[in-house]
């Protein structure tokens, strides 16, 4: 028997909307609402801030849920050979990570695909 929505949208299985693949299947990375979230998505700002006399440096406007934030802080603590941690910020979690990185973290996150600017002074 054909069914009302035969042929239809509704037939057939939800597909992922970036890679077309079943959402079963789909590896995409996903925001908290469930939207397909990639690294190019993020227009990730990476700041050298000044406290008590020191640089630190610090990546803003990851986005939590699509992003492995403890991978990377893990990977650059490794790479950098310094201390860092992720802490709350204003509009989700930040890395920071101790010394002036700035140049060598854009790289890094470019090279996850991530369109990373330095920011600040
Ligand atoms: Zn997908």
């Amino acid at each position: 028997m054909s069914g009302l929505f035969a042929g239809t949208s509704l037939e057939r299985p939800v597909t992922c909307e970036r890679c077309g693949e079943v959402l079963a299947e789909c590896g995409c990375p996903r925001g908290a609402g469930g939207e397909v979230v990639l690294p190019s998505d993020q227009a990730v700002r990476v700041w050298r801030e000044k406290r008590r006399g020191k640089f630190v440096t610090v990546i803003r406007d990851l986005d939590e849920a699509a992003s492995d934030v403890p991978g990377m802080l893990k990977a650059l603590r490794k790479k950098l050979a310094t201390g860092g941690s992720v802490v709350a910020g204003k509009k989700g979690a930040e890395i920071q990570l101790q010394g002036d990185h700035r140049e060598v973290v854009v790289e890094y996150l470019k090279g996850l695909g991530y369109p990373a600017k330095g920011a600040g002074g």
